[in-house]
């Protein structure tokens, strides 16, 4: 399909709209707000879209493990995160993150999620950040699917209509129900005597709630899922996340065994039939999470009554104007909901925390937050992590300010 003019890469090239430089940090724009008459009636003039700046974050993890491991071998010990800029001829400039986990996680990874930024930016110069609808459709024209790379863009901009209005990023998503967020905390594949450890480690810290990492031998994933259940006690919950790694004999094994156990089981199988295989066999109640990646798949779900809670991730469905389509889907078929992101710092978290403090309270699971476990931090204001909680800001937009010393040099820009 034939494109448009395509963004140009070369550094130090022509300056035209919609093409890339090189960024000079000293070029920072000051540009005034200003008004538009229609009739005799002054209004605000349009807010337009006129840079948005790309970094490249390495923050490695800290905490109770030394690292985040998962079924099939995959470990993450630093997040490698892409945070965006979109600056706007009102001078107000909105801040996003996406860090899809590594290349094995999703279908999605750090340098594709940077390759899709720069394929869309270019389509968003000039582009009102106030209209996400708009924002949106314009994402989708300029790159078709790879939803992961859109997120941190469509971030942004609601950080912006947030600072434009005066209000946080909840209140646009639906207001505030309660006043905090109540976090698990996932716990690595390992020995099971080791899970246990860290699961009594986690609860003298204040959490309640807890994700053990299985999908290995169906035998040892039994012994670890009842560690983890031992050492948690009483008052929590225990999702037993394979993240896709059990074949549907494995997945049935391990299921039978635990069936009176009180607790989830999360995303058995790769694919959402082989899921809905197992489910269909046993009354466990049921959580996916990789397998559902967008609204006809959540619809499908819904009519084969394929789970009775979902992960919704901010990056995999887009963004947040995605994410509260399908976050109200789910509220409106009694769908339990575990709010969260692939991967987050200060900024990723402060997003997921608006989305999660929108959602009504009896309807979300415990969400996940990674920025407290973080080696250095990327933003001031982002929610503070206490007593197995989050408490989320009430400031405008996402209510976080970059710390620009942690970011770096941007490695792209687009004006
Ligand atoms: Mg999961």
């Amino acid at each position: 399909m034939k494109k448009a003019a395509r963004a140009n890469w070369t550094p130090n090239f022509s300056m035209e709209r919609g093409q890339f430089r090189e960024l000079r940090l000293e070029e920072a724009s000051s540009i005034s707000s200003a008004t538009e008459t229609r009739g005799s009636i002054a209004l605000p003039a349009s807010m337009k879209i006129t840079r948005i700046l790309g970094f490249r974050v390495l923050v490695p993890l800290k905490g109770t493990y030394p690292s985040y491991t998962m079924s099939g071998g995959r470990t993450a010990d630093e997040f490698d995160s892409t945070i965006v800029c979109v600056q706007t001829n009102s001078g107000i400039e909105g801040w996003g993150e996406v860090i899809p986990l590594g290349a094995s996680y999703l279908p999605a990874y750090p340098e594709g999620a940077r390759a899709g930024i720069r394929e869309i930016a270019p389509a968003l110069i000039g582009a009102d950040p106030t209209q996400l609808g708009k924002i949106n459709y314009k994402m989708d024209a300029a790159l078709c699917g790879h939803p992961y790379t859109k997120s941190a863009l469509d971030i942004a901009c609601w950080d912006i209509l947030g600072k434009h209005t005066g209000l946080p990023v909840s209140t646009l998503l639906g207001g505030q129900f309660g006043n905090r967020i109540r976090l698990y905390r996932a716990i690595p594949i390992a020995p099971p005597e080791d899970m246990a450890g860290w699961v009594r480690d986690l609860k003298s810290q204040g959490f309640v709630d807890f994700q053990a990492k299985v999908g290995s031998d169906p035998v040892g994933d039994i012994e670890r899922i009842k560690a983890v259940i031992d050492a948690m006690g009483p008052g929590g919950s225990v999702y037993a996340d394979a993240n896709g790694g059990w074949t549907m004999s494995q997945a049935a094994q391990v299921v039978r065994a635990v069936r009176d156990l009180d607790l989830f089981i999360e995303q058995p199988c790769q694919s959402y039939e082989a899921c809905l295989s197992v489910r269909r066999r046993f009354d466990n109640p049921f959580l996916l999470d990789e397998s559902v990646d967008s609204l006809a798949v959540l619809q499908r779900a819904i009519g084969d009554r394929a789970m009775d809670a979902i992960s919704l991730k901010v990056s995999r469905l887009g963004g947040l104007t995605n994410s509260r389509l399908l976050r109200d889907v789910c509220a409106q078929n009694g769908i339990m909901m575990r709010i969260e992101d692939t991967a987050c710092t200060d900024i990723g978290a402060a997003a997921v925390c608006h989305l999660a403090h929108s959602t009504p309270e009896h309807m979300r699971l415990a969400a996940s937050l990674a920025n407290s476990r973080l080696s250095f931090h990327t933003a001031t204001g982002a929610p503070e992590v206490s007593d197995g909680c989050a408490w989320p800001s009430d400031k405008p937009g996402l209510g976080i300010e970059p710390i620009r010393s942690a970011l770096g040099e941007p490695i792209f820009s687009c004006e």
